[in-house]
């Protein structure tokens, strides 16, 4: 299916000379492809910023505290003296003025080779004045002639995972480049006239080997042109996508109202405004001839889950069947365990299907399916697997959206006639960018809280109080209360989160004894449930957890949560954690537990939290605040779902991609036009080639 001409691109990362299997490991965490990475990843994972080494002064020129590469005869060894800490000192100098290089821990030998008496070498860092006298401490870089003509100017750095570092990076991103060759041009004449853009391996080229440092950021021509790219790709194939499901007319599904009455009847409580505002639009788009495409957008703890079940009624009532797809087993069986009573309630068949149903279970789940013995499948992104088929699909429901991608959400839909699809998110995006973000979806909002919440007084505490804290929760759990206690990552690496999380588990438990619960990413699903389950139950009280409970958990009886390391979050993801309480009646804490010294901007960031639980506002804000590099997780600042746009540089360029996607769409909705081979290569380059399949051969 892959065009040949990208192969190079899609070869595993592994192909590339000096990356082994010992290597790979790193690599495909750092690229975030557990299943192994390849060179695409590698290439578009863009630098974080640079250093410039082409400043070239004069000993007697150099600015204190500023990267220069000076050259410099060696004049004087002055080694380390037995037995003492002192530094290993090498005086060098040029015809203005003298310079001490500093090293510790190094030796005798290792600094004549790299320092020989008499020779010019060239030393690039940054001079420091210690008592009137130049120093600069560790050089970055030693070199002689050969070494300087291979030196560059400018040096990218990159975000970095344990286990590799900066040589180990910008090794493997020569050789990547070095693999792959130009593509056909896909980009339009005059945008790229206009831009002044280069071409898309030109690009990559320029923003792995800048020649100035604004040249390896978001904002230079270079990665402009591959945000763009990028953004294309994912227009161009909502595009076709929704050219072709306006294609095919809808099948109405007239509910009758009997078994969402039925539901309704078995909640212990009464919907909201905005509740049933949704799902009168989502009733109206079902029974009509067109298909639906319709965006519920509610902040966390709004109740989007009711609204799913009461518009799967409305299919289920029109003798048809319906699907939801949560983004992971633990929300799948959440959905699976909420949902089952109430269906119970009302007469209907609910079957849950995840990756751990296997053999005959999963047999007979599917044989089910197909007799049209199931209304309601509940599961993860098995769902749309080959093998799972309906007897008649005609709505398809899909939670947390931005955890998928449009295929997903096709193949879904693509499991029934002209399936209805509702897409369901907690993640607030700017009312500005819904529609071109998710394409021409219709959109609801459950604006309005359920009512008798009350506001969580959420506070800002110090790690160094934390025994503090740990003394009040006592208090918290006598009373019955029950608490999550999060360990987010620590450093990226898996291994040293679940440690975190482990020592604290230990910690607390040590306190409070059998009350305390553990529930991380790697457990097994079995484990994984009771852990959950205890806690739900209230068997156990605390709940000590890695940030699997980001979304979507559902215990309303907790009402105390604890979050460690606090000023390493983004606010959106710290508004999606507290969610996790105040969903009861029970006024609820959050305890934002952050390690001094707090910075500007993360101290911001717990100001913003405290003042607002609003998460469209706190969205906003963030937007606002977003530094890079202090945020949790490097793909933060993107666009979710893209690697290289990043929305608060590239937001004016979506727009454009988006007019263009919409004019290449009218012009040759096929893409068999002049441009079309190439635009074709690029929705395969961004994996958006679900859409070249609709298009089918060509
Ligand atoms: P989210 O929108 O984050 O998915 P959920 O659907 O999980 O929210 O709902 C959060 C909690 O609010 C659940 O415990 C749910 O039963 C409850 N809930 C939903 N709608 C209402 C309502 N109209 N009144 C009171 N509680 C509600
Ligand atoms: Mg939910």
């Amino acid at each position: 299916m892959r065009p040949d001409l990208l192969n190079p691109y899609f070869a595993s990362l592994t192909e590339l000379s000096g990356i082994g299997p010992k290597l790979a490991k790193p690599f495909a965490r750092l690229l975030d492809r557990p299943e192994g990475a390849r060179v695409v990843d590698l290439l578009m994972h863009l630098p974080s910023s640079a250093i410039d080494r082409r400043a070239r002064p004069t000993i007697a020129e150099a600015m204190p505290d500023t990267v220069v590469t000076l050259e410099v005869r060696v004049e004087q060894h002055r080694p380390t003296p037995r037995g003492s800490r002192a530094p290993y000192r090498v005086v060098v100098g040029d015809d203005t003025a003298d310079l001490t290089l500093v090293f510790f821990n190094t030796d005798r030998g290792r600094m004549e080779r790299l320092l020989p008496i008499g020779e010019t070498r060239w030393v690039s860092g940054s001079i420091a004045l210690y008592d009137g006298m130049r120093q600069m401490v560790h050089p970055d870089r030693v070199v002689d002639a050969a070494g300087l003509a291979r030196l560059p100017p400018v040096e990218p750095l990159y975000p970095l995972v344990e286990g590799l570092g900066h040589g180990h990076v910008r090794r493997a991103v020569d050789a990547a480049l070095h693999l792959v060759r130009d593509l056909p041009e896909w980009q339009g004449h005059e945008v790229l006239a206009l831009e002044g853009w280069p071409g898309f391996r030109a690009a990559l080229e320029a923003v792995h080997h800048p020649a100035d440092p604004a040249e390896a950021g978001p904002e230079g021509l270079a990665w402009r042109r591959l945000a763009y790219d990028e953004l294309l790709a994912g227009q161009l194939a909502l595009c076709l996508v929704r050219a072709r499901t306006v294609r095919d007319v809808g099948r109405p599904s007239l509910g009758t109202g009997e078994i969402a009455r039925r539901i309704e009847q078995a909640l212990p409580f009464s919907l909201t405004g905005s509740q049933h505002e949704a799902l009168r639009a989502i009733r109206t788009d079902m029974g009509s001839n067109d298909r639906m495409l319709r965006l519920l957008q509610g902040d966390v703890g709004s109740g989007k889950t009711v609204v799913a079940l009461l518009a799967a009624a409305t299919a289920i009532e029109a003798g048809r069947q319906a699907a939801l797809m949560a983004p992971t087993e633990i929300l799948a069986r959440q959905h699976m365990k909420t949902i089952a009573p109430l269906a119970e309630a009302a007469g209907l068949r609910v079957g849950l299907l995840t990756g751990r149903e296997k053999g005959k279970v999963r047999n007979e789940l599917l044989a089910a399916l197909k007799a049209g013995e199931i209304d309601l499948l509940i599961g993860t992104h098995a769902l749309f697997q080959e093998g799972v088929a309906f007897r008649d699909l005609a709505l398809a429901i899909v939670d947390e959206q931005h955890r998928f991608g449009v295929h997903q959400r096709l193949a879904l839909a693509a499991k029934g006639d002209a399936v209805d699809v509702l897409v369901m998110t907690a993640t607030p995006i700017p009312r500005t960018l819904v529609l071109t973000y998710f394409g021409d979806m219709d959109v609801s909002e459950l604006r309005e809280k359920p009512a008798g919440r009350q506001p969580i007084d959420t506070r800002a505490v110090s790690s160094e109080r934390l025994h503090e804290v740990v003394e009040r929760l006592g208090h918290a759990l006598d009373e019955g209360r029950r608490v999550y206690w999060i360990c987010p990552l620590v450093d990226e690496s898996e291994t040293s989160d679940l440690a975190a999380a482990e020592a604290r588990f230990a910690d607390l438990t040590a306190h409070f004894g059998a009350r305390v619960g553990l529930v991380h990413g790697r457990m097994k699903g079995a484990e994984k449930d009771a852990a959950m389950a205890a806690f739900a139950s209230g068997e156990t009280q605390l709940l000590v957890a890695t940030t699997v409970v980001e979304v979507g958990m559902d215990v309303p009886e907790a009402s105390i949560i604890v979050i460690e390391h606090a000023e390493r979050f983004g606010l959106a993801q710290l508004h999606q954690l507290r969610g996790r309480v105040g969903r009861g009646d029970i006024a609820s804490t959050c305890l934002l537990v952050y390690r001094p010294p707090l910075g500007e901007v993360a101290g911001q960031r717990l100001r913003a939290l405290r003042e607002s639980e609003d998460g469209f506002f706190l969205a906003e804000q963030d937007l606002k605040l977003r530094g890079e590099g202090d945020v949790l997780g490097t793909r933060q600042s993107g666009f979710p779902g893209f690697r290289l746009a990043r929305l608060e540089v590239h937001g004016a360029l979506l727009e454009k991609a988006r007019k263009d996607a919409l004019k290449v769409v009218a012009d040759d909705p096929d893409l068999i036009g002049p441009r079309g081979p190439a635009l074709r290569l690029l929705l395969h380059l961004f994996e958006r080639d679900i859409a070249v399949r609709l298009l089918g051969a060509g």
